[in-house]
């Protein structure tokens, strides 16, 4: 399974679950005509709390099998565990993803490896649902070192306590660390479990083509009011036509010259931006040190709040209406100060050498 393609992104489509033969043969026509590459539908289903609607298991796999071979597209379910993996390599499912709960568990997903060990079956591995690239990579690593070899990872956003428009916040610094980590390795965005309700789908499956994402996988269902899990965020097949021909493909490396010409020219401006960035981050951190002897000489604590708050207040009215968000402010400034505060810690607590 060839997951990166020229000229458009890789699409998985199909309903969150599979739920009855019909559902699953009418969903899969809506789709046929349709730049699908591999139909995808859950049969065993990891669901938060007990009592909700746990899959069809493995007749469900029959249906997406007759459903594939009517339309002409490979067929992918997720596996959570070895008893799945046999199912779905006895029935020769196609493709396997494996969900976000169980990529948090390294012992799942060795035993979910070493039953896959001598096939070369394309394993898809979703991100962690906590933000943590290491225990992505991991996942990944056991199932490379089993011999797998057709591998890819999706991107469904991780779970938080905060109150944000998004089901699973996006955190696109994640799948961009394990791009930088892998390179080779074709993520996919999968902005239904992102969104977790329809409006934003179009939007985060833009961004993901944006960050040089190679595909997308994207909830289908006939009829999404009625699903059966994660009604908020299907959408209909003509809905997803219409997400998949409204998003605007850009290249990652322009073969024009003249682009390309300019485009270092203003890469090689922002190295430079950069560098001066970081010499005057050095030298504001060397007055902080200053200030730190002083306050040791003087004997004043590190921390003062009214201070702390002045700064935030200066720097605010300083970018009032400029193009940067307060997020992003508080962050940078916040990340500056707790850096003076482990230096002057670091200077406050050093032994003189009258001591
Ligand atoms: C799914 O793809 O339907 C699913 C359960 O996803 P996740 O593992 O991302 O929650
Ligand atoms: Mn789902």
């Amino acid at each position: 399974m060839e997951f990166k393609k020229k000229d458009r992104p890789f699409v998985i489509a199909g309903p969150c679950s599979a739920e009855t033969r019909e559902q699953v043969l009418e969903t899969a026509d809506g789709l046929k005509n349709f730049k699908v590459d591999l139909l995808r539908g859950g049969v065993w289903k990891p669901r938060t709390r007990p009592g909700s609607f746990e899959g069809v298991g493995e007749d469900g796999i029959k249906w997406l099998k007759e459903a594939g071979a009517q339309i002409g597209k490979p067929i992918s379910v997720e596996v959570a565990s070895t008893n799945h993996v046999e199912i779905a390599l006895k029935s020769e499912v196609d493709v396997l993803w494996i969900g976000a709960r169980t990529t948090v568990n390294p012992f799942m997903i060795q035993e979910i490896a070493e039953a896959l060990a001598g096939t070369n079956i394309p394993v898809l591995v979703k991100n962690p649902v906590n933000p943590d690239v290491e225990l992505w990579i991991g996942a990944i690593e056991r199932l490379q070192s089993v011999g797998l070899t057709n591998l890819g990872a999706i991107h469904r956003g991780f779970s938080t306590f905060q109150k944000s428009p998004f089901r699973n916040s996006p955190n696109w610094n994640i799948p961009i660390e394990l791009k930088r980590r892998m390179p080779d390795l074709p993520i996919i965005c999968d902005p239904s479990h992102i969104c977790g309700s329809r409006q934003l789908l179009a939007e985060v499956a833009q961004k993901a083509i944006d960050l040089n994402m190679d595909g997308l996988m994207l909830e289908t269902h006939r009829d999404p009011s009625k699903a059966w899990s994660d009604a908020d965020q299907q959408v209909t097949p003509p809905e997803l036509d219409s997400i998949l021909k409204g998003l605007v493909w850009r290249n990652p490396n322009s073969l024009n010259l003249g682009v390309k010409a300019k485009l270092e020219e203003l890469r090689a401006t922002i190295d430079g931006l950069d560098r001066d960035i970081l010499d005057l981050l050095l030298e504001r951190l060397s007055v902080t040190r200053s200030i730190g002897e002083y306050k040791k000489e003087h004997n004043i604590t590190i921390l003062q709040h009214q201070r702390w708050n002045e700064i935030l207040n200066d720097r605010e009215a300083h970018v009032q209406g400029k193009p940067i968000s307060m997020r992003f402010l508080h962050k940078f400034l916040e990340a500056i100060h707790e850096e003076s505060i482990q230096q002057q810690t670091e200077v406050m607590n050093a032994k003189t050498e009258t001591e």
